[in-house]
């Protein structure tokens, strides 16, 4: 398959020189046509710094301070979306990858209807359509993630939690983007209501052909639905692997014990006992893998000499990378 966006080794900063610390390290990431991608990690692992990262919406004082990343369109040339001027970026923006915000749920202003609020975010996007044109779009938008159309004119607060997440893909699809980002949509919410919500993403992927990036602490949601995993750990990818291969066979300790730290819908329970240890502080990074201080499987090489990503050996010709001195790899 074609490649939609691909993150050449970001890294992304919080301030300047001497105060700076960094929140994404060298992280390299290609999302395909169709394909929905899920990003794991701790709390505080990059994810979202990553999502704001590469759609330009970095909250001072991030920056992007090295890398690329490189959109696809249907038609037409590549572009790097860091090289982007804002009037590009707003057109980018919704029409090509839309995002929705880790709490997402609770940014629906409370005083318009629903129906106000949709044909609103549809206007600033397309200001030459028509009331009547934004009316019909808002409720099909709404049918799509499976809202009845009578609720077209409730409040927020008349809603569920579900109801306002979905609400909120639906503005996140009201441009047909090739690529939505989903940071985090369903913390608030129960693990019924997450499965639902990603279940209908998912199946809406299906019918319309978009691309996802889906971003939650819990794996076994994303072993579930997602072909792809990324796994990040203290701003690096230290594992990235086909959802199955995650699932059945983690390489590295930490996606191990992230897979521990979730119950798994399906198939064999695991033992939950989580990860011993705190994640860690940007500003003291431990020296070799950062994982070193909690991982159970911690060798000589760990603590002074960083593993890189690459292809393990003994999975040549599979697409799948980790960094971990447990499996030697050939770079790239
Ligand atoms: P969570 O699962 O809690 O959403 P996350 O994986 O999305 O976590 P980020 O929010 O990307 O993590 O944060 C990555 C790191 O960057 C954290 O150590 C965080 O403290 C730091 N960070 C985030 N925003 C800022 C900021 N505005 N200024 C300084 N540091 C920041
Ligand atoms: Fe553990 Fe060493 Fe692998 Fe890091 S490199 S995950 S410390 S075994
Ligand atoms: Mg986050």
């Amino acid at each position: 398959t074609r490649p939609l966006l691909e993150i050449k080794n970001l890294d992304v900063d919080y301030g300047l020189g001497e105060e700076s610390v960094k929140a994404v390290r060298d992280v390299s990431l290609t999302i395909h046509r169709g394909e929905v991608v899920g990003l794991a990690g701790e709390s505080g692992s990059g994810k979202s710094t990553l999502a704001y990262g590469v759609t330009r919406l970095l909250p001072p004082p991030g920056v992007v301070s090295n890398g690329s990343v490189v959109y696809h369109p249907p038609t037409g040339d590549p572009y790097d979306v860091l090289n982007l001027s804002n009037q590009e970026l707003r057109k980018y923006r919704w029409a090509e990858t839309s995002i929705v915000f880790q709490g997402a749920m609770n940014s629906l202003n409370p005083v318009h209807k629903v129906s106000v609020q949709l044909m609103d975010a549809i206007k600033a996007h397309d200001p030459s359509s028509t009331k009547a044109g934004r009316l019909a779009r808002a409720k099909e938008l709404l049918r799509l993630v499976g809202i009845a159309e009578d609720r077209l004119d409730a409040y927020p607060h008349q809603l569920s939690g579900g109801m306002r997440q979905r609400v909120m893909i639906g503005m996140a699809l009201a441009l047909e983007p090739q690529l939505v980002i989903m940071d985090e949509p369903t913390t608030a919410l129960d693990v019924v209501m997450q499965r639902q919500i990603l279940g209908q993403l998912v199946e809406l992927r299906e019918r319309l052909g978009f691309s996802v990036l889906f971003i939650t602490h819990d794996l076994s949601l994303l072993v579930e639905f997602s072909d792809r995993i990324a796994i990040m750990y203290g701003g690096r990818i230290v594992e990235e692997a086909p959802s199955a291969a995650i699932y059945r066979d983690p390489k590295h300790p930490y996606s191990e014990g992230l897979l521990r730290s979730f119950p798994a819908l399906r198939g064999a329970r695991r033992e939950l006992t989580g990860i011993p240890g705190s994640p860690p502080d940007l500003r003291g990074m431990p020296s070799g893998c950062s994982f070193h201080p909690r991982c159970p499987k911690a060798f000589e090489p760990c603590p002074t000499k960083l593993p890189i990503l690459g292809k393990p050996d003994d999975h040549v010709g599979e697409p799948r990378t980790v960094a971990c001195w447990l499996h030697p790899v050939t770079a790239g």
